[in-house]
């Protein structure tokens, strides 16, 4: 009898064994300038930021300068997606969302739009509008699906707020992405596993984890000094176990975009474990092929 062995039998996605996001065009990072209703004591936005993109150049210039930016290493050619990253990029009347999108998707090489925000900088006319443009695509920071992480961190609503979001970005038809950390205070191995079903519940088409980095001057590095006790610090192998568990229970219809972040060291007031991205990814694949698991084997 031949076995049947799951991964050979469409359990593998892009090469992978989890459901790799494949990006539909390079991102041309944006800072338009926006802001937040309130600042999460974990966050510095200039960690995340490339130097061409910042709000004292024009929408273009950022535009023109990310393509450059990205030519220099080679990658040439486009399809280009405008890219608002920085703060939260709906924060702002409709008005001005429209002469900055509009902006963005009047460069000749853009073919749409990425839009990172806040589940409570939407209304339904926001999304009205965003969905007429018929090529954007939201991304949700909503870093923890419980509301006592969310009050600990400042981030000023709920998870029913995220919930909301989501279902009525989705039901627009606009892809939407969700954002988690994976390390909050207070948070576990365990209440992160049991989240899984949390998330697989939203209509997301896709998602992007990362491990919490402590950065320099936050509220959050202060509180970690004060009370580490409260924080789970995984090593590099003990998070890649993390994910791999994470994955098992993860719905397989979820693409996943990010599994790790990296600022640069200077942000960082706690060292990182000084891995790039390539080889992060290769660990990642033998634990998965060593565990002989696939994204939602639990699910
Ligand atoms: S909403 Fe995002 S950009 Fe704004 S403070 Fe929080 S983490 Fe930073």
């Amino acid at each position: 009898m031949i076995p049947i062995i799951p991964y050979l039998c469409g359990m593998e996605w892009n090469g992978k064994r989890y459901h790799a996001a494949k990006e539909p065009g390079l991102k041309l990072v944006l800072d338009a300038g926006f802001s937040c209703p309130g600042r999460c004591t974990f966050c510095d936005n200039a960690a995340f930021h490339p130097s061409y993109s910042t709000p004292s150049k024009s929408i273009t210039q950022q535009l023109e300068e990310g393509i450059a930016f990205h030519a220099a290493r080679g990658r040439t050619g486009g399809p280009y997606l405008a890219y608002f990253q920085s703060f939260s990029n709906t924060f702002a009347p409709l008005g001005r969302l429209r002469e900055v999108y509009a902006e963005a998707l009047a460069h000749p090489a853009v073919s749409g739009l990425v839009i990172g925000t806040r589940p409570d900088c939407v209304d339904a006319e926001k999304l009205d509008y965003i969905a007429s443009l018929g090529c954007a695509r939201m991304e949700y920071g909503i870093e923890s699906c419980r509301d006592e992480t969310l009050r600990r961190v400042q981030r000023g609503h709920g998870f029913a707020c995220a919930e909301q979001a989501v279902r009525e970005t989705a039901a627009r038809g606009i892809p939407v992405c969700g954002h988690f950390i994976l390390g909050l205070p207070g948070e576990t191995r365990e209440t992160l596993l049991e989240d899984v079903s949390r998330i697989n519940a939203l209509p997301l088409d896709s998602v992007k984890f990362h491990q919490l980095q402590l950065l320099k001057g936050t509220p959050m590095a202060g509180e970690f000094a004060a009370r580490p006790e409260d924080f789970v610090r995984w090593t590099l192998d003990g998070y890649i176990d993390l994910l791999v568990d994470i994955l098992e229970r993860l719905r397989p219809g979820i693409a996943v975009g990010r599994l790790a972040a990296s600022v640069p060291p200077r942000f960082l007031a706690v060292p990182g474990w000084g891995v790039k991205a390539a080889e992060f990814s290769r660990l990642l694949d033998a634990r998965m092929v060593g565990r002989d698991t696939w994204q939602g084997r639990k699910a």
